[in-house]
């Protein structure tokens, strides 16, 4: 399989290229030229497979060329075995016709595990393949951080370097990033705010000498390959409620837009999804958009559902690349006006197509507590507020008896204690594989907001003078 780039300029690339690469040298992001596809028939013989034999299956077509069957079948054993639930993502029922999908059985509690764990061991079997090595550099205000860490820790062919802002993440969140002992690990908390910390990340991948001498790689949510190993779980729900013969319906909480696409990838592979209901909190960019059909920027605004809390939702480029058809030229004119004005419109066509599909709901932080404690109430199941803002939003959307709704839960309740009491005056505990983080050792660096220091600490780490 080769990989375009959604502004039709940078030379296509195979699978392992654009796992290495993430972002296109034309500034897009990378898609299959072509999307691959199930017959009724193939999806049907797809029933009862195992979470790791449906990966693979999903997942082949996408690594064609660049991975053997045996080469992905080894790195999807390995990334799933660090899953807790036998089922890797069960399906929970809330009432007739509603379920939630757990993706918070990885190890660090969030569902970008279920993407990085997987990307973790693909970037090590390739480097290895190749004799190089990497050093990943990230910023995080949270969640990211502790998902990118464990999927890259103890890799030989990589170093990761972490940047959080001193002081300001939670402490389960801090100390789930900090208390990984593996010498690949460089966590680093930053004198400053969240933004002085993607500002330096931007500067240091902004310094090409820098960059190419240190072999810079970011694992964000554009890398294509974490998008690849988020289409399974939809597959995997889909088939447990009766796909191909019967049609299914995805709530989904949304930020980047990352685990939203994936959910349209598998659509585009055969699966019978008939609408995907995007839910945002106050940040809601998404919404306003699937209302107005102007993607216009604002100001981001603290809520109870901090992975949320976007300006921007860069996986959205994909969706409108092939909504223009797959014109390159068209989404390049959007960007750049985008990035001129801070707002775009989409012509009448492309809308169309996407309000076939989509819907965006929004949720304040009142209703989405509200949810948590109702849910808790009426079913035992205790909601993180991510996942509470998509069981509501698959609730308001208007449906036919008969189709069922699953609302994707992307992080367990005990990642956010605080809004969950607040809720429900129930505080949750942290699952057994957790519960002594709080008497570990952590480890960590702090450094001055100060970009030369960083390139010097890095530098100094990677003993190189
Ligand atoms: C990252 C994240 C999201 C948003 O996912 P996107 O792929 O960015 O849309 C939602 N919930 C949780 C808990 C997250 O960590």
């Amino acid at each position: 399989m080769r990989y375009v780039s959604t502004r039709g300029e940078a030379p296509a690339l195979s699978f392992d290229d654009v796992l290495l690469t993430g972002l296109a040298r034309d500034g897009g992001l990378y898609v299959p030229e072509h999307w691959p596809t199930f017959t009724v028939d193939e999806i049907r013989s797809l029933r009862g497979l195992s979470y790791q034999e449906l990966a693979v299956q999903v997942m082949k077509p996408f690594v064609a060329g660049s991975l053997t069957d045996e080469e992905l079948t080894e790195l999807v054993g390995r990334a799933y075995a660090t899953f807790e639930h036998a089922a890797v993502a069960p399906l929970k029922q809330l009432g007739p016709d509603q379920w939630v999908m757990e993706l918070f059985h990885g190890p660090t509690l969030a569902f970008k595990d279920y993407a990085l764990q997987f990307v973790g061991h693909a970037f090590e079997h390739v480097l290895k393949k190749r004799g190089s090595r990497i050093t990943i550099v990230g910023a995080t205000s949270g969640d990211t951080g502790s998902a990118a860490i464990e999927a890259c820790r103890d890799r030989d062919a990589i170093d990761i370097f972490i940047l959080h802002p001193k002081g300001r993440t939670s402490d389960v969140q801090r100390r789930q990033m900090t208390t990984v002992q593996a010498p690949n690990v460089h966590n680093i908390a930053l004198e400053g705010t969240f933004d002085d910390c993607q500002d330096a990340v931007k500067a240091l991948f902004a310094d090409t000498e820098f960059r190419d001498e240190m072999a810079l790689s970011a694992v964000n949510s554009i890398n294509w390959a974490r998008i690849m190993a988020q289409v399974v779980y939809y597959f995997w729900a889909g088939l447990s409620l009766g796909a191909p013969d019967r049609g299914v319906v995805f709530a989904v909480p949304t930020g980047n837009f990352g685990n939203v696409f994936a959910g349209y990838v598998a659509r585009r592979m055969g699966l019978p999804i008939e609408k995907f209901v995007v839910g945002s909190n106050s940040n809601d960019i998404l919404t306003r958009f699937f209302e107005t059909g102007a993607m216009t920027m604002e100001g981001v605004v603290p809520t109870l559902s901090p992975s949320m809390d976007i300006q921007v939702s860069s996986n959205f480029e994909r969706l409108l690349f092939d909504a223009y058809e797959r014109d390159g030229q068209a989404v390049k004119n959007l960007m750049a006006a985008f990035r001129q004005s801070g707002t775009y419109t989409v012509a009448e066509e492309p809308m169309a197509e996407m309000l076939g599909l989509f819907e965006g709901l929004r949720l304040s932080d009142e209703e989405t507590k509200a949810v948590i404690a109702e849910v808790r109430a009426t079913t035992g199941e205790l909601l993180d507020p991510h996942s509470a803002i998509a069981v509501a939003a698959a609730r308001k959307t208007g449906l036919p008896d008969g189709v069922p709704v699953v609302a994707l839960a992307t992080a367990h309740p005990a990642k956010f204690p605080d809004a969950v009491e607040a809720a429900t005056g129930h505080r949750p505990g942290l699952p057994e594989r957790l519960a002594d983080l709080f008497e570990r050792a952590e480890k960590f660096d702090v450094l001055p907001n100060d970009v030369a220091d960083l390139r010097a600490h890095i530098r100094k780490t990677l003993h190189v003078s």
